[in-house]
C-alpha cells in the first residue's frame, strides 16, 4: 500500500478530511488534477454550522487572520435574512473559498501533507484488500481506502457508475469577484418580474488583501450562458 487512504480532490471537502486524517494520525494522499489552485469565483460565504467546525479544530482564529472577513447578510434560497449576532454564536461571514482553499493547503503543507497536483484520475479498480488508482499521467496509487471529494462532476462517481438522482437546476447563475472604487460596500440585491435578478456584497479582501464585492446575476433556466464567454466572464478580476 503506497497510503491508507487517496483523497481525490482537493478543494474545500478534500481539505478538509484531509486534516481530519492528519489529526488522526492516519496515513493519506490528497491528489488534484489542477497544476495550481482554483481562482474562480466559487463559495463567498461560510455558514454558521461550518465556522463552529473550524473553531472546533483552532482553525477559525488563523483563518480570520488572512484578512478582513465581515459577518454579512446570509440568505434562505435568495431571501435575506437579517444580520443579527444574537442569533447565531459565529454569524454567518464573508469569506471567499480562493481564501479558504489557501489558508488550507498551507495549513496542510506545514503538517507535511503536500497535494499533488496535476494528479487527474482517469481510472480506478478496486479489490478486497483495497483500491488502485490511474492518474493520467500514466503513474498509479494504491490504497486502502479511496475517497471521492472531487466535486459536482465527480470523475470517481461516474467511474462507479453511482446514481446521481436530482433534476437539472432551474436558474442560471453567474458570479464575478470586484473591486469597485467609491461607494462604501453595502449589500444590495434586485429582482425582476421575469425572474432575473442581481445582487453585490462585500466579500471581505482577496488573498492580497484588497477589498472584494461579489456580483452575482441570476436568470430563470438557461436564460444566462452556462459557460464563461472568457475567462474574465467568471474568474476573480483580482
Ligand atoms: C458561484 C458559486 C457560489 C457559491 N457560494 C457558496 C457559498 O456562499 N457558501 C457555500 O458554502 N458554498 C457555496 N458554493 C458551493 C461551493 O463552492 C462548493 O460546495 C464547494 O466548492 C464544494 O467543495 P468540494 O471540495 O466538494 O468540491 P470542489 O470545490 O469542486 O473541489 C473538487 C476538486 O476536485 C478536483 N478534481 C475534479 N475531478 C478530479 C479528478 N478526476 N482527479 C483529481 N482531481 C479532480 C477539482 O480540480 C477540484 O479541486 C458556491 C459555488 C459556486 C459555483
Amino acid at each position: 500500500m503506497d497510503t491508507d487512504v487517496l483523497i481525490v480532490g482537493a478543494g474545500p471537502t478534500g481539505m478538509t478530511l484531509a486534516n481530519e486524517l492528519l489529526m488522526a494520525g492516519v496515513s493519506t494522499a490528497l491528489v488534484d488534477k489542477l497544476a495550481q489552485r482554483s481562482d474562480l469565483s466559487k463559495a463567498g460565504g461560510v455558514q454558521s454550522r461550518t465556522l463552529e467546525a473550524l473553531d472546533q479544530r483552532g482553525l477559525l482564529e488563523p483563518l480570520l487572520a488572512t484578512g478582513n472577513h465581515p459577518v454579512t447578510t446570509g440568505h434562505f434560497a435568495g431571501v435575506p435574512l437579517p444580520r443579527r449576532s444574537s442569533r447565531h454564536r459565529l454569524p454567518w461571514r464573508s469569506v471567499p473559498q480562493v481564501v479558504i482553499e489557501q489558508f488550507f493547503e498551507q495549513h496542510l503543507a506545514a503538517h507535511g501533507l503536500h497535494a499533488r497536483r496535476d494528479h487527474e484520475l482517469v481510472r480506478l479498480a478496486q479489490d478486497d484488500d483495497g483500491v488502485t488508482a490511474a492518474f493520467a499521467d500514466g503513474t498509479t496509487l494504491r490504497s486502502r481506502y479511496l475517497v471521492a471529494a472531487d466535486g459536482a462532476h465527480s470523475t470517481v462517481r461516474s467511474l462507479l457508475r453511482a446514481e446521481f438522482p436530482g433534476q437539472p437546476g432551474t436558474s442560471t447563475v453567474i458570479a464575478a469577484d470586484v473591486r469597485l472604487g467609491g461607494a462604501e460596500p453595502t449589500t444590495s440585491h434586485t429582482w425582476n418580474e421575469d425572474g432575473h435578478w442581481a445582487a453585490l456584497f462585500p466579500l471581505g479582501t482577496d488573498p492580497q488583501g484588497r477589498p472584494l464585492r461579489r456580483l452575482v446575476l441570476g436568470g430563470p433556466g438557461q436564460a444566462l450562458p452556462r459557460r464563461p464567454r472568457s475567462p474574465r466572464t467568471t474568474s476573480t478580476t483580482a
